[in-house]
């Protein structure tokens, strides 16, 4: 089955009480055993919920991965998968990421005994100097969060396949639609489902998409054992979310286009980061590895200065001023002071997110007006 067909059915049957189209939600704790221990697959929620299980389906589908667990956020299944671990492990990850992906490596699991690397992965081969005996896992983050970084998935799975260590993608900001990890050789999708995949702003959730039995098996212990469960409510409107994520993807990635092109032709803007372009330095890898560029864009401004970047966000009307991407409106965000709060200045300017960068999740409302509203933002602050 194609992608569109398994977005809108995988996972899916008709209700078998009522024949309802829509999985209903299960919205319930326990399930009535027959006698005990004989019953209809179901116990307890946290364990099992119907509503659950038909998004898990759907994303192991749209993932062509074997397995599908739902979380209550993607931090919570990033926590999930973290307790997989052991003190002294270590883990390498992409140096541009997520600040609550940062924010949990550093402030949370390397208290417990994690050893965490971060590494410039856009030439995959600067992996192999910190890969030892310890070594668990790679994680990579691509595109990467707010540079638009490509690394090259296939190219890092062989050194992780080599070395016998997991490679885990965060593909949040792809999307399963504009690229599919495990064909590439990964070993575990994470996504926070918050942003593209429910893609309407109204929930917080998260998934980890795999092939392995036995580490599924580990995974789904460690969430009945301690319990970052989504709601069946969340579920629904994920399900409910996923049916256009084909269609909104594909505009998502036309207005993206439309909108950088014409921030890179603006005298205000210094840099435009869209892998996109074939002026970015991994666009080779981005053509081979998804199927289209998606809808974020990193800016920066000539006028290089913390306030004049603040002063274009305050200027939208269109684009709103918010943390997150992914739903259907434009979003316009201040990587330094709201994301990437968490990383020390140092740190973010080493990979790019320098005071006025600007990022924008690009919605699928009309690219004229999006365009039009970014053009009078930045030119009633920068004169
Ligand atoms: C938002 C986000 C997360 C965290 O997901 P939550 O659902 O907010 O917990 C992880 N990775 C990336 C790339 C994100 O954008």
């Amino acid at each position: 089955m194609k992608f569109a067909t398994k977005a809108i059915h995988a996972g899916q049957e008709p209700d078998p009480t009522t024949g309802a189209i829509m999985t209903p939600i299960y919205q319930t704790s326990t399930y009535v055993q027959e006698r005990p221990g004989v019953h209809k697959g179901y116990e307890y929620s946290r364990t099992h919920n119907p509503t659950r299980t038909a998004l898990e389906v759907n994303l192991a589908a749209l993932e062509n991965g074997k397995h599908g667990l739902c979380f209550g956020s993607g931090l919570a299944a990033m926590d999930v998968l973290l307790k997989t671990f052991a003190p002294g492990d270590e883990i390498i990850s992409s140096n541009d990421l997520y600040g609550g992906s940062y924010r949990i490596f550093t402030k949370v699991y390397a208290h417990y005994g994690l050893k965490f690397h971060f590494v410039d992965m856009e030439d995959a081969n600067s992996i192999n100097q910190y890969i030892n005996k310890n070594t668990k896992m790679i994680w990579i983050e691509t595109p990467t969060n707010p540079m638009m970084n490509i690394i090259d998935i296939a190219a890092v799975a062989a050194i992780a396949k080599k070395n016998n260590v997991l490679l885990g993608v965060d593909n949040t900001f792809a999307s399963p639609y504009l690229q599919t990890p495990l064909d590439l050789g990964a070993d575990v999708v994470v996504h926070s489902l918050t942003k593209y995949i429910a893609g309407h702003s109204d929930v917080i959730m998260g998934a980890i998409i795999l092939n392995d039995d036995a580490l599924t098996e580990k995974l789904r212990f460690l969430q009945n054992a301690t319990g970052p469960i989504p709601g069946p409510q969340d579920c629904f409107l994920a399900l409910r979310g996923i049916k256009t994520l084909h269609v909104r993807m594909d505009r998502h990635s036309e207005n993206g286009k439309k909108v950088a092109e014409f921030l890179v032709k603006h005298p205000a803007v210094s840099k435009v980061y869209w892998p996109g372009f074939s002026t970015h330095p991994n666009h080779s890898v981005a053509a081979k590895q998804m199927k289209q560029f998606g809808g974020m864009i990193s800016f920066s401004l000539k006028n290089d200065h913390l306030e004049t970047a603040r002063e274009v966000l305050s200027k939208v009307k269109i684009f709103a001023c918010a943390e997150s991407l992914g739903g259907v409106e434009s979003l316009i965000g201040h990587p330094a002071t709201m994301t990437h709060a968490s990383i020390p200045k140092e740190e973010r300017e080493k990979v790019g997110v320098t005071d006025s960068l600007i990022r924008l999740s690009v919605g699928i409302e009309d690219a004229d007006d999006l365009i039009a509203d970014l053009k009078q933002a930045i030119e009633s602050v920068v004169k």
